[in-house]
């Protein structure tokens, strides 16, 4: 997979404003390129979790579908951890047919690794930044 240099500082200028709570959101694009971020409220306003709002969903469903894009990765920052899934991004990684991108703001140095995850394992980790 593949991501616009844009949408990854789209997607590190959302998660600092969110710091110190998880940030996330949908990468949307076609075939194998993201090209848009479509940014989520993570409703547990967390420095260690995240949730999306399920209202949310539907719409970027919605506006995926109306824009011709599909939805090819769900991403969340770790504002003070390392880019790789917890235990818990692991148990609730159930869609395999999306890659799950985990941007890391440790030490200020921003790094973005994407995974796919089967049956709770990671199978393949991409490094975009
Ligand atoms: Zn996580």
């Amino acid at each position: 997979m593949k991501i616009d240099e844009k949408v990854i500082d789209e997607l590190i200028a959302q998660a600092s404003q969110d710091a110190p709570n998880e940030s996330c959101g949908y990468l949307l694009g076609t075939g194998e390129t993201v090209t848009e971020n479509y940014p989520m409220e993570n409703i547990d306003h967390s420095p260690e979790h995240f949730s999306f709002n399920p209202r949310e969903q539907f719409a970027a469903l919605r506006y995926a579908r109306q824009q011709g894009l599909q939805i090819l990765a769900n991403w969340h920052s770790h504002p003070a951890s390392p880019s790789r899934p917890s235990e818990e991004d692991l148990r609730l990684a159930n869609d395999p047919t999306i890659r799950y991108a985990i941007l890391s703001l440790l030490n200020g140095e921003p790094r973005l690794n994407s995974f796919k995850i089967l049956d709770g394992k990671v199978v393949d980790k991409e490094v975009h930044r």
